[in-house]
């Protein structure tokens, strides 16, 4: 669902072979370093090959969706009002963001800190665009909520604007 989202929003041609190479995993298929403590997803980029190659021209960007599934049970568990599905589909449609503007040079892997939060920013507000005329049972709640995530980015903005 978020992926038909997503796309339709950035207009990607249909066929796949143009498309982004993603996987959203949860906690049980992450190594140890890609577990972290803090955020409720995020996205990692890898380089990938294809088998029994090992030209370079071929290598191409695969992205992994981390679900950190302890920061999510623990957000659902503080603030009642928020259900597993709708907040999985707001993460995982932001997590998607990322990845197309990645592919689409539109966001910069490396970018310094006060760079990555002016995206994160256009990355929270873009996912509330999409989602604003989705019809799904507990969103509008995850919308209201999402506006507490967008506070605290606000707040570390003005901190690394201000040093
Ligand atoms: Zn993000």
């Amino acid at each position: 669902m978020a992926e038909d989202l997503v796309y339709n929003y950035y207009k990607l041609p249909s066929g796949q072979r143009s498309h982004p190479r993603y996987d959203v995993l949860t906690r049980c298929r992450l190594t140890k370093d890609e577990i972290v403590i803090g955020p409720l997803a995020q996205v990692i980029r890898y380089a990938g090959q294809p088998k029994n190659t090992s030209l370079g021209s071929l290598a191409y960007d695969f992205y992994k969706i981390c679900l950190h599934d302890h920061a999510i049970l623990n957000e659902l568990a503080l603030f009642p009002q928020l259900c597993l599905f709708p907040v999985i589909l707001y993460l995982v449609t932001h997590e998607l963001i990322h990845v197309v503007r990645f592919s689409k040079f539109l966001q910069n892997f490396s970018a310094a800190t006060e760079k990555r939060l002016i995206e994160e920013k256009k990355v929270h507000e873009t996912t509330r665009t999409i989602l604003s005329s989705v019809n799904v049972i507990g969103l509008s709640n995850v919308l209201v909520h999402s506006e507490k995530w967008l506070n605290s980015l606000d707040s570390l903005l003005d901190g690394c604007l201000n040093e």
